[in-house]
């Protein structure tokens, strides 16, 4: 039978390559995220021509009541939700003297709140028919800190809490509730925060690749889309039923 999978930020990155593993799955997919209309709508034929039907919700991840028709509009169009990955989320980096307010509402409202938002509209539907994944995309930052970071280490530890508390809630409803937490992933989040990492630390943008980046990666190496996107297909299988309320690292080492 076809899975019905809500993937949020999913028009780039991470995202998108979780989106893709579950389209290569023959999966129904709802996707969601910003970008261009042409370019979401060439991601959306990709992902259906898999075999799935496969829509575009343009909710804004700060907006509750247009998450809430998201994921409305999947239950309604799909018959119900099997799987939801809560995966959008943006950067900012600055000391938190300098932090600008907006940018610390933003981020806690789409790294962390958004999938308080999410989960509390499909959760009815998910216990209705005793069976549902929900996968929320954390970080290495949901464990440790990093200096300049405020706002997104305080999200993704803040949805290390929301993770096991729904957890414990859809225990007994055939529902779990994880976290996956990558290290550093060369997506466009990362890539755009590295000017703003060699202007806060002082130092130019190769060594902080290297001296800052990859420091924490005791690998080395970049953690890969489809590495996380093959551990989300994990946490939603068969084979993962009694995994619930915890999280996976796949940071190459940073956290041991
Ligand atoms: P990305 O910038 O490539 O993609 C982010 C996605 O979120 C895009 O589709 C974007 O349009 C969407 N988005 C941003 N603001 C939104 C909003 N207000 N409403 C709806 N969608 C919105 O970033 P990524 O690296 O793929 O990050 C995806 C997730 O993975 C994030 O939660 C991020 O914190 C997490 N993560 C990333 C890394 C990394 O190294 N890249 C590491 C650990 C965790």
């Amino acid at each position: 039978m076809k899975r019905n999978v809500v993937v949020t930020g999913s028009t780039s990155g991470i995202g998108l390559g979780i989106a893709r593993a579950f389209a290569q799955e023959g999966a129904n997919l709802l996707i969601n995220g910003f970008g261009p209309a042409d370019e979401i709508e060439k991601i959306r034929k990709e992902l259906e021509a898999k075999g799935g039907k496969v829509i575009y919700h343009a909710a804004d991840m700060t907006k509750p009541a247009e998450i809430t028709d998201m994921i409305e509009t999947a239950i309604s169009q799909f018959g119900g939700i099997d799987v939801l990955v809560n995966n959008a989320g943006i950067q900012h980096v600055a000391p938190i003297e300098e932090f600008p307010i907006e940018k610390w509402d933003q981020i806690i409202a789409i790294n962390m709140s958004s999938a308080f938002h999410t989960m509390r509209a499909a959760i009815p539907n998910m216990k209705g028919k005793k069976s549902g994944r929900i996968i929320n995309i954390a970080s290495a930052h949901g464990l440790v800190a990093s200096p300049f970071k405020s706002a997104y280490v305080t999200a993704k530890h803040g949805i290390m809490g929301l993770t096991k508390t729904a957890a414990l809630e859809l225990a007994e409803h055939g529902v779990t509730v994880n976290a996956i937490c990558p290290g550093y992933v060369l997506t466009p989040l990362v890539e755009k925060q590295i000017p703003d990492t060699a202007k806060a630390r002082g130092m130019t943008e190769e060594q902080v690749k290297k001296d800052v980046i990859l420091a924490s990666q005791a690998t080395k190496e970049f953690v890969t889309v489809e590495q996380v996107a093959a551990c989300a297909i994990y946490l939603a299988s068969e084979a993962a039923q009694q995994i619930t309320g915890t999280h996976i690292s796949i940071d190459g080492g940073w956290t041991a």
